[in-house]
């Protein structure tokens, strides 16, 4: 079977562009990461989680991503945040 998204790339929501590359990525617990993408035609950032998909180029930590701005860097690190709350919250939920 081809797996048509080697790369975890995802499409700009702005202005339509597909096959951004993620630039950079941090993990989400055991089997997921959150990518960050900034589009290289209207440079919209955002980030996207994804299961990790074995085979599948894991894109850079932001660390070793030296040519990742600020902004997207603060973004991946917030969302990443956000995912690990709602975990932490599921776990503690009696139902
Ligand atoms: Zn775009």
């Amino acid at each position: 079977m081809t797996d048509h998204n080697r790369a975890y790339a995802d499409a700009c929501e702005r202005c339509g562009q597909y096959d951004v590359i993620p630039a950079a990525a941090i993990r989400d617990g055991d089997t997921g990461i959150v990518c960050g993408y900034r589009c290289p035609n209207c440079h919209a950032v955002w980030t996207c989680g994804w299961g990790i998909v074995p085979g599948r180029t894991v894109p850079p930590e932001p660390a070793a991503a030296d040519f990742l701005d600020r902004h997207l860097s603060a973004l991946l690190h917030e969302q990443a945040a956000v995912n690990r709350a709602h975990k932490h919250a599921a776990r503690r939920d009696p139902a």
